[in-house]
């Protein structure tokens, strides 16, 4: 009797554990801006860092390059919030600050 029943509860599990692994695989690909959060801090200990004479505080760069006002949260390269820190494209890995600033900032447009 249950035969049938039970085949059909089986089939239905496998329907709902498919739907599972789908969601599943949905939810994983979605926090990419919360990774991005977490990368490790860019330090001037970097020899990229150092070479292009990053400072994780505009305000105190010596570079006679840096104009004031300027820092990595208007820079073109920078994809993170006004404060805190986020990635920018010339230190792949890394997360810069909002404040910091570098010799290759290019100011963003528009
Ligand atoms: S390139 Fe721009 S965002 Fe990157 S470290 Fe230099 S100033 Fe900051």
């Amino acid at each position: 009797m249950s035969n049938e029943k039970e085949i059909e509860s089986r089939r239905r599990f496998l329907k709902v554990a498919a739907g599972t692994t789908v969601a599943a695989v949905v939810m994983g690909g979605l926090p990419r801006f919360a990774r991005a959060a977490a990368l490790p801090p860019l330090t001037d200990a970097d020899p990229t860092a150092k070479a292009l004479d990053y400072v994780p505080d505009a305000s105190k760069s010596t570079n006679p390059k840096h104009k004031p006002g300027d820092d990595c949260s208007n820079c073109m390269f920078y994809s993170g919030g006004k404060t805190g820190s986020g990635p920018c494209q010339l230190f792949p890995g890394k997360s810069v600050e909002a404040k910091g600033w570098c010799v290759s900032h290019s100011p963003k447009q528009g």
